[in-house]
């Protein structure tokens, strides 16, 4: 059945909420299944965080030729990425071009953003309601609302009273925004200011960087890839998949060495110049146990230390750019695409170390800090986002018997495998909280999830199960598990977003689960093949939530 126009109440087997790399890939195995899919995105078009993040310098991190889907092969063959990562309108472009090869945009509403979702116990479905009045009942709920498309706007005093321009980047306007000639300040130094910061600085009249924390970034190395680089990659894709599948971060990098224990300094140094050459996230593939050894993470964050006072020329602000808080790797490492560092050699770039004099409140002319005011037109967010979350509690989401996934997760997300939430029949979530996600090449997780998903529903099909639910002791062992490993890394050294720490009041806790993609996918693998242990599923609601376990 589809959803009817008028306005009414209608029922289809799946609402699928968001229509980016996650959305588009889950509406098309449901529909494979010859289930009936409606997919609702706030959007006026598919593409999710490459629709809205369209700041200038915005290009993906990830490899191209494994920024993309697996699953198809024409879509695939078809496709020819031109440089090793992409801008941001390429992507856009794969995005759309995916979906109309897909013949998906008939089941997506556009500039539809749902609000709630409440599991009616009674009927045993979902109703659904979005912000145009909209209500569509449904069997299954699933959530591809992505784990970095809230955005986060500091609430700094007197925002309001700024006379210039505001723009946040990952809402920025889709006819772009005139820099030229402008006072400019951008506020972040994450993996976005980082992009961003160059592109600026050659279009502002004067540049202005706060910066909070400095950051580790290594040189991406980006550049067009060759026919023949391509012909390559495209003979032996099946295996490069296998080997992203297969893997730690999603990527089919072998690590260079195990340890830097044992060899001599020469040789770190070596093996770390290889890594910086090779650029992106490579480097981080030069020492196996760089998130885990202190040692070892100590001599790649000095030298990286080392590779920023080489590029910036005045000593005082080199020692500002220089991060010494937060071990490499504990918050999430961003790319150098255009000289970043040597930036801050330019006349017109000023860097306001807002840890050392924070920013008090906006004025009409600019930005008041501790010591300074700085009188800009234009300001740049580039604070980044309720991560995880933000996007999913932003909907009012209620389970069965009055359970409320806001104030289920009140200390915290808990999901069993970030795939599904007990107290909550049939609702999945695509990348969740505690799975892999974005300690991941994210399209490798995003295939695995939704493949995982739609099988169990074609698993349900076949043994006439109408209802699936994760069991809470399941659920608290896999947080538990998560914690863990965490607390194993060096993640726990660091004020990151993947701890919360970057919005205030939200929980502190480790989000991604950091054991890895191979390990994680074994374990959903081993899941299925007990049985879906840690699931419950049944044909009628009452046996829900009363397993023992
Ligand atoms: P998204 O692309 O975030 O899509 C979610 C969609 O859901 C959005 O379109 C949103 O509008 C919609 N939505 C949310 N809530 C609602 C609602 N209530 N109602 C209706 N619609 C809703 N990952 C990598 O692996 N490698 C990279 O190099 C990389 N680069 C990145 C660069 C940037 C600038 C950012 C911000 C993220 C990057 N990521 C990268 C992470 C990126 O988010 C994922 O790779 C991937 O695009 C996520 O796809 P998704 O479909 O799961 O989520
Ligand atoms: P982010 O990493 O959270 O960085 C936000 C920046 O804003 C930080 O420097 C932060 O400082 C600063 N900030 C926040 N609140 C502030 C305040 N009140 N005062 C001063 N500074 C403040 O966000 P992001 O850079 O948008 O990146 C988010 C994630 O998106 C990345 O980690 C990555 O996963 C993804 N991303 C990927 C790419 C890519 O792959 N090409 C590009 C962009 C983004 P503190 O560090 O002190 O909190």
């Amino acid at each position: 059945m589809t959803r009817d126009d008028t306005g009414g109440t209608a029922a289809v087997d799946a609402v699928v909420v968001g229509a980016g790399f996650s959305g588009l890939y889950m509406s098309h195995r449901l529909r494979e299944l010859g289930l009936s899919v409606q997919v609702f995105e706030k959007a006026p078009d598919v593409g999710g965080t490459w629709y809205w993040n369209r700041y200038p310098g915005a290009r993906c991190d990830s490899e191209s030729h494994i920024y993309c889907y697996s699953f198809s092969e024409e879509i695939r063959d078809e496709w020819v990425w031109s440089e090793r990562y992409p801008e941001q309108p390429e992507i856009l472009e794969y995005l759309r071009f995916a979906a109309d090869h897909l013949d998906l945009r008939e089941q997506i509403s556009f500039e539809t953003a749902v609000e709630s979702a409440t599991f009616d116990g009674d009927a045993g479905t979902w109703t659904v309601e979005t912000d145009d009045g909209e209500s569509v009942t449904s069997q299954f709920f699933i959530s591809a609302v992505g784990c970095l498309s809230e955005p986060y706007i500091p609430d700094f005093d007197n925002r309001s009273a700024f006379e210039g321009e505001i723009y946040h980047t990952a809402r920025w306007p889709q006819d772009g925004v005139d820099l030229d000639g402008k006072r400019v300040g951008i506020i972040g130094t994450g993996s976005t200011g980082i992009q961003l910061t160059p592109e600026v600085a050659d279009r502002a009249g004067h540049l202005t960087v706060f910066q909070r924390t400095p950051n580790y970034a290594v040189p991406a190395r980006n550049r067009p890839l060759e026919d023949d680089e391509w012909a390559e990659i495209k003979a032996n894709y099946d295996e490069i998949w296998e080997d992203a599948r297969f893997s730690w971060l999603g990527m089919p990098f072998e690590m260079t060495h195990a340890t830097t224990a044992g060899m001599s300094d020469e040789e770190i140094r070596d093996a770390l110049e290889d890594g910086w050459q090779a650029g992106g996230f490579r480097f981080l593939h030069t020492f196996e146990d760089t998130l885990f050894n202190d040692d070892t993470n100590e001599i790649v964050s000095e030298f990286l230390r080392e590779k920023i006072r080489e590029q910036v020329e005045d000593p005082e602000t080199a020692e500002k750019l220089v991060p010494t808080a937060h071990p490499y790797g504990s918050k999430r490492p961003p790319m150098d695409y255009g000289g970043y560092y040597e930036t801050f050699n330019r006349e017109h770039v000023t860097l306001a170390d807002v840890a050392e004099n924070p920013i008090t409140e906006f004025t009409p002319e600019g930005i008041q800090t501790t010591a300074d005011h700085y009188d800009l037109g234009t300001v740049i967010f580039a604070t980044g986002f309720d991560a995880m979350t933000g996007a999913l509690l932003a909907m009012d989401i209620e389970g069965r018997d009055g359970h409320v996934l806001e104030e289920e997760w009140e200390g915290g997300p808990r999901t069993y495998l970030g795939l599904g939430v007990d107290g909550f029949p049939n609702l999945f979530t695509i990348t969740g909280p505690q799975s892999p996600s974005v300690l991941s090449n994210m399209p490798v997780s995003i295939e695995q999830h939704v493949d995982w998903i739609a099988d169990c529903i074609e698993y349900m099909q076949s043994e006439g199960y109408e209802y699936i639910e994760p069991q809470s002791a399941a659920a608290e062992r896999w947080v538990s598990q998560t914690n863990m490993l965490a607390n194993e890394m060096l993640f726990s050294e660091a004020e990151s977003w993947y701890r919360g720490a970057n919005v205030p009041d939200k929980p502190r806790v480790f989000t991604p689960f950091p054991g890895g993609v191979e390990t994680y996918r074994r374990e959903c693998e081993r899941v299925v093949e007990n049985g879906y242990e840690g699931f419950d599923f049944a044909e009628s609601l009452g046996p829900l939530g009363t397993s023992a376990d």
